[in-house]
């Protein structure tokens, strides 16, 4: 019997995703656990959080040996919507157009 395999989530604070996620990330990347790193909205706002990312996934890939790193974002999502209210201008065209394309 080999060792416990180990994915690592970054994804949305928001409760409602992670036991679906945590589900699809097993099923689909075979995993026996997934370590979870959340931050409001990451998706979106993964720029400024980066630095802090960085330390809690190498901890994860390094302690627990985690070969699959999925950063997920969700529908609804409050921390989006306020990021949205409270972007420049610039960052929000950016934002829309990466998001719908327009
Ligand atoms: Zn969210």
């Amino acid at each position: 019997m080999g060792e416990a395999k180990f994915a690592t989530s970054v994804s949305c604070m928001d409760g409602r995703i992670r036991i679906p996620l945590n589900k699809w990330i097993k099923e689909n990347y075979s995993a026996d656990y997934v370590d979870i790193i959340t931050e409001t909205g990451v998706d979106k706002n993964i720029s400024n959080v980066v630095e802090s990312l960085k330390t809690k996934v190498g901890i994860s890939i390094n302690a627990h040996k985690s070969d699959i790193v999925v950063v997920s974002g969700h529908f609804d999502c409050a921390a989006n919507l306020y990021l949205m209210k409270n972007t420049n201008l610039k960052s929000k065209m950016l934002l829309k157009k990466f998001y719908h394309g327009t």
